[in-house]
């Protein structure tokens, strides 16, 4: 298959199981994940429909989005503070902000680029200690916090599970959707309608993450992989 026909039939099975979950599909945006692929790879992919593109490294990220500036790009990487110039503004989200000290500097970035910067806040709820992210406990302090920066506007959270183990898998999903809603509940109504992103879910688990509320699936191999089948 090529990689036109393969995002195809990721957005339709995405478009399905949000069907049989009760959910609209319009609520469940898929993010393409495009780190591991070249810019022809990536124009194949909006051929096809996509508007949703993830990357995770900033040397990647400017050349992708200033290429295709048409696409919304995601930053869904490790957060250095020598990059946040490069990615603020670039990326229309990025889902991996889980460091106070990062917050503060894409608020001031942002603020001097004149624009507000949207984040997703990212959680460890498996506690693995591979993962990054802040803990479950720790982010309400955190969303506080960045609530205080004008240039900054946290939309939601965002996690990965473990991969190859469904029970964690939905443990992880079921962790993130009931800490956004207590999270929900601590702001006044007009940001509680903002903070309204899941982004969870992969190649391997996105249809569990759609089914606990995912209003993103960040996918990769499953559309960019020739060897990847479920
Ligand atoms: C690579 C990556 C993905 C996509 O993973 P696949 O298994 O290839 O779908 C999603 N989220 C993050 C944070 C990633 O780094």
């Amino acid at each position: 298959m090529s990689v036109q026909e393969r995002y195809r039939s990721v957005a339709q099975s995405v478009a399905s199981v949000a069907e049989e979950q009760g959910r609209d599909p319009q609520d469940v945006r898929v993010v393409a994940v495009s780190k591991t692929v070249g810019l022809d790879a990536v124009a194949a992919a909006a051929e096809a429909g996509a508007r949703d593109f993830g990357e995770n490294r900033p040397d990647e990220l400017m050349v992708k989005a200033d290429r295709f500036p048409e696409l919304r790009w995601h930053f869904i990487g490790n957060i250095q503070s020598r990059r946040i110039r490069d990615i603020v503004g670039r990326a229309t989200l990025i889902h991996s902000l889980f460091e106070e000290r990062h917050a503060q500097k894409i608020g001031a970035v942002a603020q001097d680029y004149g624009l507000v910067q949207d984040v997703l806040i990212e959680v460890n709820v498996s506690g693995e200690e591979s993962k990054s992210g802040i803990r479950p406990a720790e982010a309400q302090g955190l969303l506080e916090f960045c609530e205080t920066l004008p240039a900054l506007r946290v939309r939601g959270l965002m996690t990965m599970a473990p991969q190859g183990d469904i029970q964690a898998q939905i443990d992880s999903f079921t962790g993130l959707a009931a800490l956004s809603e207590a999270l929900r509940a601590t702001l006044p109504p007009q940001r509680a309608a903002e903070f309204t992103e899941l982004s969870m879910g992969m190649s391997e688990d996105w249809p569990i993450a759609i089914a606990h509320g995912a209003t993103m699936v960040r996918i990769g191999r499953a559309i960019f992989s020739e060897d990847f089948t479920e």
